[in-house]
């Protein structure tokens, strides 16, 4: 029979590996509660027209989107990203704005397969609708900034740009067409192909031909409208005082259609893969207007948690804590009674406890106790089941003592306090 395996660009991530995974959510869901931010959950497929909205001249929409009609005949499709579904969640149930939200959750890309860039990858985000505040951009770009330092990721770089509005971008857009239309035959054979469908995207370009052009190109930021231009200001002088280290990068305009104004992203240098973005986002102000909402400005970022994780590891930082798995093994040589009475009592008692299986060995459930890393075990064989008692064993220090049955709760308990006890 043909071996079973997870599907290219996918990857199982297992305990104990996935203890950095769950401590680095745990802590991005107290950063985004930090700054009032709530959870939201909206579906993994949407309908496909959900992603279209964002831009169908982006590569995420045109080449690399899983869609396909399900069983229904419905036009569906994997979500690529979360700030679609997020926006369409709240065109349709219309909260009061501000709404402040954080989610995290998988995206799937048909992209190739390479050192951090994966078919289905994991992404921890927030979005903000419903404020044009310059203070907000601050606030969103330090939430990210905050969460970086506090899983232990230094070194991160912050850059920033601004694409301007309806107002400044399309003059700006006619100008940059200009100049590019004038070396057409100097640029990649993509984007002589597709110029005219997305000039922008020429800015982001990381092939040779392109990049020594776009280095003489007219910048937006020398063509924002005086609103942009102002709010632009406001943002940079709110990211230096709040002691944010950032780098305006004229020619970063990111990989959606969607951005106006503010554009940011976090890089990190010790990453060696082609691209070391771990994270980025920006001001989206006409998106949800794009899906049939009232005109809305909303600012977001999304963070690729693989890429973080990849950073952590060259950076050699200590990854986020893992924290000791067990606090009480239970050991029954005595018919498992009190291994099934005794585990379920001390879980009620809210603590993490495991015990062995199929009545193994004695000495097959101590080895058990020790790979599992619990500091105690509670330790019953036919003579403390014959008094009605059990052994409570610190298995760091060999320390022993008898208890009554009835007690073990409130001794295991007494002793893991840490200040109270032998523990
Ligand atoms: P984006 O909004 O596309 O820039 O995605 C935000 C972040 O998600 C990026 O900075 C990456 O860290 C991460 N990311 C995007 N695409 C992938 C992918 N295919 N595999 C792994 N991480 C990704």
């Amino acid at each position: 029979m043909a071996e079973l395996r997870n599907p290219p660009g996918t990857f199982d991530v297992l305990p104990p590996d996935s203890g950095r995974w769950s401590a680095l959510l745990a802590t991005f869901a107290r950063v985004a509660a930090s700054a009032g931010y709530g959870l939201v959950v909206t579906p993994t497929f949407e309908d496909l027209a959900v992603f279209q909205r964002v831009g169908e001249s982006t590569d995420v929409v045109r080449k690399e989107m899983y869609d396909f009609a399900d069983k229904g005949g419905r036009r569906v499709a994997l979500r690529p990203e979360v700030t679609a579904s997020v926006v369409r969640a709240w065109v349709q149930h219309r909260p009061p704005t501000p709404w402040k939200t954080w989610y995290a959750g998988s995206n799937f890309r048909y992209e190739r397969q390479q050192a951090g860039r994966y078919r289905e990858f994991h992404q921890v985000g927030i979005e903000a609708i419903g404020s044009a505040d310059p203070d907000l951009d601050v606030e969103v770009v330090a939430v990210g900034w905050d969460f970086y330092r506090a899983v232990g990721l230094d070194g991160v770089e912050l850059l920033i740009n601004s694409l301007g509005d309806a107002t400044c971008r399309p003059a700006y857009r006619e100008a940059l067409l200009d100049y590019l239309r004038a070396r057409l035959g100097q640029l990649c054979d993509e984007h002589q192909a597709r110029l005219e469908e997305n000039p922008l995207r020429v800015l982001d370009c990381k092939k040779a031909p392109c990049r020594a052009v776009v280095a003489g190109a007219p910048r937006q930021l020398d063509h924002l409208c005086e609103a942009c231009a102002a709010h632009f200001a406001r943002v940079v002088a709110g990211l230096d005082s709040l002691g944010i280290p950032h780098r305006i990068e004229t020619t970063l305009v990111r990989g959606l259609d969607y951005y106006t104004r503010t554009t940011f992203e976090y890089c990190a240098p010790a990453l060696e893969t082609a691209n070391n973005a771990v994270g980025g986002g920006g001001r989206y102000d006409g998106l949800v207007e794009e899906m049939g909402g009232p005109p809305t400005p909303a600012i977001g970022f999304a963070l690729g948690v693989e890429r973080i994780l990849l950073a952590l590891d060259a950076t050699s930082a200590a990854a986020p804590a893992a924290t000791a798995p067990l606090d009480v093994f239970v050991i029954d040589f005595a018919g498992g009674e009190a291994a099934r009475d005794l585990s379920a009592a001390l879980r009620r008692a809210g603590l993490r406890v495991d015990r062995a299986w199929d009545g193994r060995s004695t000495k097959a459930q101590f080895r058990a106790a020790d790979r599992a890393g619990a500091p105690l075990a509670v330790i019953v064989g036919p003579d403390e089941a014959a008094a009605g008692s059990a052994r409570i064993k610190d298995l760091r220090d060999g320390h022993e003592r008898s208890v009554a049955a009835a007690r073990v709760v409130a001794e295991v308990v007494d002793i893991l306090r840490p200040t109270g006890g032998t523990g």
